[in-house]
Parts: structure tokens; C-alpha cells; sequence
């Protein structure tokens, strides 16, 4: 078997990924498209593995921050549109998106003329999205300079104006007053647009928090990431539809030792046996993804069963209690997230009081991405 090469890798069910496009589409009208955001490596999960997938499970658009990771995807021969969500300025860059059929994410008057120009010296056309912005503060021209904005790009002959998009901030709130303060204003500036006969093509809001929350703010396409990998953006959405985590953490045993009461483990001796023990070591650290701060918090799978972290996690091993677990042997796998583990994404979220978009960003490429097609306990649901 390949997995017998890896000290620790990461299992991608690429099944529960294209169950999942199905679940998000069950919530869209048949005309609504699905951008899968596929960002960061997919959310840790692989992009260009991922992007076959969702496009085979339905998705129309991808979409990705930065164009090094939109040129992966069309070296790997995929050739649905792709938007850069991210903000780009340089000459070099609106050359390399004409040159790779990139759509850009226009968000300024002044980033809207380099365009202008470089294309026009490169006699390319390119699409290209407007960024509003209805309160994100963080990307686009204010909701107020909007009409200006969409004015002023159409008439650059060499931008094709695609889409006019915004983005909420608080979509995974329960309290939804400023997501629909930022959707009045959205809808405020696509009345003015139609009302001049201006109206782009495409018109989108919604992340994954916000498509499951409400149908109305749809609109011609959603944008969704984190759904697509199987986790929820907040508890309160958790019964629109059926989702299932799709990544897998885990790591081989490299030594098996008997320890006395009173034997200290790893950097600082935060974990000191309170009686005679067994522990494991794993080849798998922080530096994998493993987050330094869960050391002595968390319990992972052996043998099926859930046995304790213990000590310091170091940047590329760390111990597990062994004790209670027969015939433990060097090559053993231990599973640390997803699976057998009982450990979501979530809940090391919780622990460290961050975002689960967090904790999947976080596993580095030493692991390898092995994909897997498992079958998944509500699979008959598609
Ligand atoms: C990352 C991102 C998304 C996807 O967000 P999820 O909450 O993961 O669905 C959508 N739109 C923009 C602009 C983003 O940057």
C-alpha cells in the first residue's frame, strides 16, 4: 500500500465532498450557480482534487484568493471560470490572469485603470467582478460610489464587467440585523443599476453561512467554502441540510515504551505519569498542523479506541498514553482528526478559541493528500 510510505498524512473523501456540493445545491433554485471557493489549498483539502470533484458534483465557478493558486488549477487542465478573490495590481499580475483566463476581483476606480491600461497594451479582454462594500470593510468600493464605479468600468472597452458582488461579515450570527443592513444596501445599489439599465450578469452575496440562513439574499450564485467541507459555520445552522466532514488526520507509531510512575514527557515535562504507563510516540507535530496548544487537551484513536495526548506536542512528534491499548507495535496508525477520532474540526476550534476555517488552513504540505473514496453514513440521502 502507498499509505505505508507516510509518516503521517491526510485522507481527502472526495465522495463526502461531492455529497456535500449536492446537499448546498438542494438548498439553490436550479438557475442559482455554486462557486466553489477552493482558496487555500481547498481549506487544506487539495485544490485541484477538489475542484474536479465539486465541478462533477455540480459546481459552475470556482473561486480562489490569489492567482498562484488559479494558475494550479488550469495547469491541471481545468477550465471552469475562476475568480480571484483577492485584490491584484501589478502590470505583472493582469498579464498572468489574461494569460490563464483568471477573472479578477475589481475593487477600485484607480485598480480598475491599470487594467485598462495594461490590457489595452496587451490588446486582451479580460471579465472581471466588482467588489462592493456594504460594511466588510475590507475589499471594494463603498455601497455609495457604486453607481460611479460600475460606470466607469463599463466603459473600459477591455473589461468585461461579470459580476457585482459584496460579502457579509456576520452571516454565522445569530443576530442577522447587520447582514440584512448590508443586504439593503446590495439591493439598494442593484435598484439604482437597473433602474439605469446597468445591471452586470451576475449579482452575489452569500458564503456558506449566509446561503443556508437565506434563500432571498441567493441571487444568481453563492460563494461556498466551508460548507463544501462537510463542517457547519455556527451551531444554529446546523439542520438546513446534511453535511460530512471530509478530511482525516493521522500518523504511524514510531516507538512504544513502559514508563515508571514519576517519568516526565517532552519539552517542559507538562505531562508527568501519575503511575507506571505505556506510552507511544507518533511521528506527527505542530509543524504538520497539529496545534501546539491542544498538547495534554485532546484524545485520538488507536486500534479504535480514544487514548489521551500526553506532553508538550514538538514540531514533528508527539506521545500518546498507550496503556490500555494490547499490542500496540511501531506502524500502528493513530487517528488525530476526522474518523475514528471522535475530533471535529470544531471542537479543537473550541479549544483553541479560534474558527474551524482555521484548523483545516492549518495542516501544512509536509502531509500528503491521499484521496479516498469512502463510502459515508447518509450516502443514500443523494
Ligand atoms: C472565503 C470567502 C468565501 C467563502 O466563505 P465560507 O464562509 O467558507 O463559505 C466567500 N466569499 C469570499 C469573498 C471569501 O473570501
Amino acid at each position: 500500500m502507498l499509505k505505508q510510505k507516510h509518516r503521517a498524512w491526510i485522507e481527502v473523501n472526495l465522495l463526502a465532498i461531492k455529497y456535500n456540493v449536492q446537499q448546498l445545491k438542494s438548498l439553490l433554485n436550479p438557475a442559482t450557480e455554486l462557486m466553489a471557493i477552493v482558496k487555500a489549498d481547498a481549506y487544506g483539502h487539495g485544490a485541484v482534487e477538489v475542484s474536479q470533484a465539486v465541478i462533477e458534483a455540480g459546481a459552475s465557478w470556482l473561486g480562489v484568493a490569489t492567482i498562484p493558486e488559479g494558475i494550479q488549477l488550469r495547469n491541471a487542465g481545468i477550465t471552469a471560470p475562476i475568480l480571484i478573490l483577492g485584490a491584484t495590481n501589478a502590470a505583472d499580475e493582469v498579464k498572468a490572469i489574461a494569460e490563464y483566463r483568471l477573472q479578477p476581483t475589481i475593487c477600485n476606480p484607480k485598480q480598475a485603470l491599470i487594467y485598462h491600461e495594461v490590457l489595452s497594451m496587451i490588446g486582451e479582454q479580460v471579465a472581471v467582478h466588482l467588489k462592493i462594500d456594504t460594511g466588510m470593510s475590507r475589499l471594494g468600493v463603498d455601497w455609495q460610489e457604486a453607481i460611479t464605479f460600475v460606470k466607469l468600468v463599463q466603459h473600459l472597452p477591455n473589461l468585461e464587467v461579470a459580476s457585482l458582488y459584496s460579502h457579509f461579515a456576520t452571516a454565522d450570527e445569530r443576530d442577522r440585523s447587520f447582514m440584512h443592513l448590508q443586504a439593503r444596501r446590495f439591493e439598494e445599489v442593484i435598484a439604482t443599476l437597473r433602474r439605469e439599465g446597468l445591471t452586470p450578469p451576475l449579482l452575489h452575496i452569500c458564503n456558506t453561512a449566509a446561503m443556508m440562513d437565506d434563500r432571498q439574499l441567493h441571487y444568481d450564485m453563492v460563494r461556498t467554502g466551508l460548507g463544501l467541507y462537510g463542517l457547519y459555520p455556527a451551531s444554529h445552522l446546523k439542520d438546513t441540510v446534511d453535511l460530512q466532514p471530509a478530511l482525516t488526520v493521522k500518523a504511524r507509531i514510531t516507538q512504544v515504551k513502559e514508563i515508571t510512575a514519576g517519568t516526565s514527557i517532552s519539552y517542559g515535562r507538562s505531562f508527568i505519569a501519575p503511575e507506571d504507563m505505556k506510552m507511544a510516540t507518533v511521528a506527527i507535530g505542530y509543524a504538520d498542523g497539529i496545534p501546539r496548544g491542544l498538547s495534554n487537551r485532546i484524545r485520538v484513536a488507536v486500534h479504535g479506541q480514544r487514548v489521551r495526548q500526553i506532553g508538550t506536542i514538538t514540531m514533528d512528534q508527539c506521545a500518546i498514553d498507550v496503556t490500555d491499548i494490547p499490542d500496540v507495535n511501531i506502524g500502528d496508525t493513530v487517528t488525530f482528526l476526522g474518523g475514528d477520532s471522535g475530533n471535529t474540526a470544531d471542537d479543537w476550534a473550541n479549544l483553541l478559541n479560534t474558527i474551524s476555517w482555521e484548523v483545516l488552513c492549518g495542516f501544512k504540505h509536509r502531509l500528503p493528500r491521499i484521496n479516498v473514496t469512502e463510502a459515508i453514513a447518509c450516502q443514500q440521502r443523494i
